[in-house]
């Protein structure tokens, strides 16, 4: 196959086009660069089947030759990220994903759409199914994203309807190598502080809830979806509930740090509970999570420390992102 992947560069992304590599097809990776990194993308850039193509989806996608599936990744993902940009978060989601849902139509592709947990809000329902239409403050701070990601699923349903082979995965928090030490994400934030000896800033009493996806089992959902000619929307993520001190913990033990746990206020809308019912992704892909949380941490840690990202930190960054 020959895919667009937009959001390449970023975390997620950049194990998408590692994978689809491996199994033989060509990828285009459109990324602006906005939070994604040339050095996630800079091993795949030798291969003949792969093109880094730097550019904002805001703008229309002009590809050519034969294209089989678009991959929508594109969209700040981090809280403290989007919501410093909120109109740039909004215009990626909106008129971003309709000038990719337009590449798509205009070559009969396969679209998929990066979609979120985030569309049920702080959900009501308790674990959340497909059909729960969620919580969402639409003026709040997180509204820039959580809006933006919902418009998005609207136009792929209407894209859809008018004919369009289109997908819509919501995924639920995932984590592994190449997330950002300095995105402000919670595993990141944990594994940063805790490998540095510095304290584990939780959000209020640390009681809220998540359930964390390992990056490659998300990726294999994902590709499940480009491979398989169904609507959903279909909840990727996994089902084992945490609470944030429970995360804070287990990573301060994998570390084998003694950081003490320093307690902060809980940002406003912060959603309390969160877990997949994935039993959709079950019967339509075949898919379910196979890794352990303590294992994808463990691997999300030493990939951390191999890559010298924490001891030279600033001079590391800067250097990824030049
Ligand atoms: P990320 O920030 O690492 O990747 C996002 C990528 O999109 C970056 O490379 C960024 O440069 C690119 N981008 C942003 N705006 C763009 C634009 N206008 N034009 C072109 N490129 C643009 O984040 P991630 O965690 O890899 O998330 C990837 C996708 O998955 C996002 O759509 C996100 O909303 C979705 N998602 C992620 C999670 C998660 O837990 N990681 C959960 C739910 C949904
Ligand atoms: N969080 C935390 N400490 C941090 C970063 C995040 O306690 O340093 C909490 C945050 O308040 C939320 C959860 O961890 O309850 C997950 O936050 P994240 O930003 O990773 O993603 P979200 O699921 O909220 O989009």
């Amino acid at each position: 196959m020959r895919v667009v992947i937009t959001g390449g560069a970023g975390f997620i992304g950049s194990h998408l086009c590692e994978a689809l590599l491996a199994r033989g097809d060509e990828v285009i990776c459109v990324d602006n660069l906005a939070s994604g990194r040339v050095a996630n993308v800079r091993h795949l850039v030798e291969s003949p089947r792969f093109l880094l193509d730097v550019h904002d989806i805001r703008n229309p996608l002009e590809i050519s030759g034969r294209i089989d599936a678009v991959a929508n990744l594109a969209s700040l993902a981090s809280p403290p990220g989007y919501s410093r940009r909120p109109v740039f978060t909004l215009t990626t989601g909106s008129v971003g994903t309709k000038n990719a849902l337009d590449l798509a139509a205009a070559h009969d592709a396969r679209f998929v759409q990066a979609s979120t947990s985030e569309v049920y809000g702080d959900p009501a329902v308790h674990p959340q199914r497909e059909d729960y239409w969620g919580n969402v403050n639409p003026t709040g701070p997180r509204s820039m994203y959580d809006e933006a990601k919902r418009y998005a699923e609207a136009l792929v349903a209407a894209y859809a309807r008018e004919g369009t082979n289109a997908g819509i995965a919501r995924i639920f928090n995932t984590y592994g190598p190449r997330m950002r030490l300095d995105d402000g994400r919670v595993v990141t934030n944990f594994i940063a502080q805790a490998l540095r000896g510095e304290p584990l800033t939780v959000y209020g009493d640390g009681s809220q809830t998540r359930s964390l996806c390992f990056v490659s089992d998300l990726v294999r959902g994902l590709i499940a979806l480009i491979d398989t000619p169904v609507t959903g929307p279909v909840n990727l993520g996994n089902p084992h509930e945490m609470t944030v001190l429970q995360i804070a913990e287990l990573t301060r033990d994998i570390v084998g740090s003694t950081s003490e746990i320093e307690y902060r206020p809980l940002p406003q809308d912060d959603p309390t509970r969160r877990r997949p019912d994935i039993r959709r992704a079950r019967a339509e892909l075949g898919w379910a999570p196979t890794v352990a949380v303590a294992d994808g941490l463990r691997a999300t840690i030493d990939w951390n420390r191999s890559h010298g990202v924490v001891e030279a930190h600033s001079g590391q960054e800067a250097r990824c992102a030049s």
